[in-house]
């Protein structure tokens, strides 16, 4: 089965695999514990990411985010979130 980007986001984030490491108002940055690997993510303000993962080196400085940037975007959001 292959899970599109934004439900493998949510996966990410219920299985509590995003570690917020800043925020700040230009940009936030998170570590994601991919299938993969570790990877590195920046969701800037803009709307924009970066990413080391394959997606990410074809398509960061763009919108288009990747499963990575998606999750810590949703991790973002719940956290803001009152309980
Ligand atoms: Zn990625």
């Amino acid at each position: 089965m292959t899970e599109t980007r934004p439900e493998k986001a949510q996966r990410l984030v219920d299985e509590e695999q995003v570690e917020i490491v800043e925020t700040d108002s230009f940009a936030t940055s998170a570590f994601v514990q991919g299938d993969n690997g570790l990877y590195a993510v920046l969701l800037f303000a803009s709307g924009r990411f970066n990413c080391i993962c394959k997606w990410g080196t074809i398509h960061w400085n763009t919108d288009d985010l990747c499963a990575h940037a998606l999750a810590v975007k949703l991790a973002m959001e719940r956290k803001d979130k009152p309980c």
